[in-house]
């Protein structure tokens, strides 16, 4: 009895307490392209692949929160075209273990020590062994991220001039938070009212592909997630379970090829290879079933306007963005399409 006219008094100082209107800032979320370059080669000074979702209000310029999906080859330089240090970051993720996504990561983390922190969560699968038998293990890479560093001399020299600065490097600054990759959304990170889910794809072992809810909006990262079945004849090139990550989503963030590439187009580029991407025709595809909004393309194969992919002649020519277009509305999708280039940008609510 007693809580219960505890309740009531409690709803009744409620009934009375003068509705004042709050001036609240509108919640506002940006996904930017850090590096739309695919790996392993570079093109025209192209970063590496790597996204920047940045949430916040009107008030902050949507960026109280900065969350950074892989570190490509010169991640920190487009970061800073955007006014953007590495000590701000709120986390890493990680969706593969393959150089073209990780690259800049060492770079990264040794600036962020260098100004002294503070530490940051790093996620990204479990130790996952390959069906040729090689495990790819982010927990090894993060923690031996500066090892040259430590090696050469730098670390010491510089903690001598400052003590602050912690004596095993960038590895001490970062908490590594680790998953199993599953069929399922799982979510992996959260805080305040921002949320990180993740779900296996294929391409390597322990690959992931994330998705990022927030108030102002949701984004689907996909990385360089492909189908499970590794060559035709399948229904499509795309993951089903970033297909299932992205229903309802507003934005597709995925690296794309273009079926330029293919074995039937006799580039020599090899099938493997091309089969563990997702093609930008059924990106479209895709994105249309899931009913998303946007879809970016990135980490182009090949790139806009390269001759060369990699190391083969590209058939035809060099790709325009009009031709990656193209491919995506052949799939269907019509929405807002981005052929991904460094640094392009998209807000939301659009201002
Ligand atoms: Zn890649």
């Amino acid at each position: 009895m007693k809580s219960i006219s505890i309740a009531i008094v409690l709803v009744g100082s409620m009934w009375f307490a003068p509705s004042v209107p709050m001036a609240e800032a509108a919640p506002c979320f940006m996904v930017t392209l850090t590096g739309t370059q695919s790996g392993p080669s570079v093109f025209n000074g192209q970063a590496g692949a790597g996204t920047l979702v940045r949430y916040g209000d009107d008030s902050n310029d949507c960026a109280a929160m900065k969350l950074q999906f892989d570190t490509g080859r010169g991640t920190n330089m487009r970061l800073s075209q955007i006014n953007v240090t590495p000590v701000q970051l709120n986390a890493i993720f990680f969706t593969h273990m393959h150089g073209d996504h990780t690259e800049g990561f060492a770079d990264i983390m040794m600036l962020r020590w260098y100004l002294k922190g503070p530490k940051i969560d790093i996620v990204c699968s479990s130790d996952a062994t390959s069906v040729l038998g090689h495990t790819n293990s982010c927990r090894k890479f993060v923690t031996h991220v500066a090892e040259a560093f430590l090696q050469s001399g730098e670390i010491a020299e510089r903690r001598s001039e400052d003590k602050e600065r912690l004596a095993g490097g960038p590895a001490d600054l970062t908490n590594v938070i680790t998953f199993d990759p599953k069929d399922e959304p799982q979510v992996v990170w959260s805080s305040g009212d921002v949320k990180v889910s993740a779900i296996r794809s294929t391409h390597t072992a322990g690959h992931a592909s994330y998705r990022v809810d927030t108030p102002a909006g949701s984004v689907v990262i996909g990385g360089d997630a492909g189908n499970d079945v590794l060559a035709p004849p399948r229904a499509s090139s795309t993951s089903d379970q970033v297909e299932k990550l992205a229903k309802g989503v507003d934005i597709i963030v995925h690296s794309a090829f273009h079926p330029v590439l293919g074995p039937d187009r006799g580039s020599g580029f090899p099938p493997l290879s091309y089969y563990r991407q997702s093609l930008a025709s059924d990106l479209g595809a895709m994105a249309q079933r899931v009913g998303a909004k946007h879809l970016m393309l990135t980490h182009l194969g090949p790139s806009l306007g390269a001759v060369i992919h990699n190391r083969w002649k590209v058939p035809g020519g060099p790709l325009t963005q009009a031709d990656y277009r193209k491919a995506v509305e052949a799939g269907g999708f019509t929405g807002n399409i981005i052929v991904g280039t460094d640094l392009a940008t998209l807000r939301l609510p659009a201002k």
